[in-house]
């Protein structure tokens, strides 16, 4: 069974089995959920079911092994087109829909979805970002959303559905895909070897949120490193400010100082600095503790908003850490600050 090796998304699976199995596939989808949860492992898997040679199409199963399944898997199946936003770009190259300047047109993903199948019986794209496209590429798109090359089928791969053009959005049959849940999504990162301690897992995916490429970034050293900066100086009996800030600056410093480099990783370091306050939270019978604790989680979802509001980062890390070990020192006072 094809579908076992994804997490989660049972409710879309059946969505699209039943729409195989009524011969009433779209030609165009809008997969919205956030990023790193499996939107395009899914759009590949259903590639994989309709050009299986050894399964029927209504079935929505791919056997795994047959030609089609294998070049698939292999990533050369010559209907599969795909186009994603490279690393580094912050905007999908018009090129990769539309052909470059010289060959506008004659080339990229809507024209080659145009040409017919060479090993399937249809043509499907996947385009991944699809928010990043320039306003050129969506026009380019809704050529082909408008009249649709015979049997073909589009994914377009979003984190949400505000920043598609309506014209687009109107064309596209949306999908909607939960973030994964947090069991599933430490099954994937012990699975995938990001680590191989189990509570280091479950703890990940708790920051996660669902999303697997954000578990990955957070067991990468560096951001390893930051929560470790926020765990010793949360955890100590009283919190120092002033010291508390001056290592978390260092350890952000080792990202980069482009100023929304350091806002996300700033946005972090309050994560960080929640999960901290919530696992004391847990631990607490005291109700005194559980208020001034309680409280300090408060100032640090203000905090986030502070980030979100694009007050300077340090001017909010100083002004955090500061307010948390004023209302650690007693609750009464900090509580009217
Ligand atoms: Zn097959």
């Amino acid at each position: 069974m094809i579908w076992d090796s994804i997490k989660g998304h049972a409710a879309q699976v059946e969505h699209f089995r039943r729409a195989v199995s009524r011969q009433r596939l779209a030609h165009a989808y809008l997969l919205v959920g956030t990023h790193g949860i499996g939107k395009r492992l899914f759009a590949r898997t259903l590639a994989q079911c309709l050009f299986c040679e050894r399964m029927e199409e209504s079935a929505l199963e791919a056997c795994g092994e047959c030609p089609q399944c294998q070049q698939v898997r292999a990533n050369t199946h010559p209907d599969l087109l795909t186009v994603e936003c490279p690393e580094g770009k912050r905007e999908l190259p018009v090129a990769l829909l539309m052909g470059s300047r010289e060959r506008r047109g004659r080339e990229g993903l809507c024209y080659e979805l145009a040409l017919r199948p060479m090993s399937a019986t249809r043509r499907v794209a996947i385009v991944d970002d699809a928010e990043l496209m320039s306003e050129e590429s969506a026009n380019g798109l809704l050529k082909t959303l408008e009249e649709p090359p015979q049997g073909s089928i589009i994914f377009l791969l979003t984190p949400d559905t505000d920043s598609i053009l309506p014209t687009i959005r109107s064309r596209c049959q949306p999908v909607q895909f939960a973030p994964l849940s947090d069991a599933d999504l430490t099954d994937l990162i012990l699975e995938q070897h990001l680590t191989d301690d189990a509570s280091t897992a479950s703890q990940t995916a708790v920051l996660a949120q669902g999303s697997l490429s954000t578990a990955k970034e957070l067991l990468e050293p560096e951001l390893r490193g930051l929560r470790a900066v926020v765990v010793h100086h949360l955890s100590a009996p009283g919190i120092q400010p002033l010291r508390t800030v001056a290592d978390v600056t260092a350890a952000l410093d080792k990202f980069g100082s482009d100023s929304s480099v350091q806002r996300k990783y700033a946005g972090w370091v309050v994560q960080f600095a929640v999960e901290q306050l919530r696992l004391k939270l847990h631990k607490v019978n005291d109700p005194t503790q559980a208020d001034i604790l309680g409280t300090m989680l408060e100032r640090c979802l203000e905090t986030e908003l502070h980030l979100r509001q694009t007050m300077p980062v340090p001017m909010c890390l100083e002004a955090l850490f500061d307010a948390l070990a004023r209302i650690q020192r007693g609750g009464e006072l900090a509580r009217s600050v």
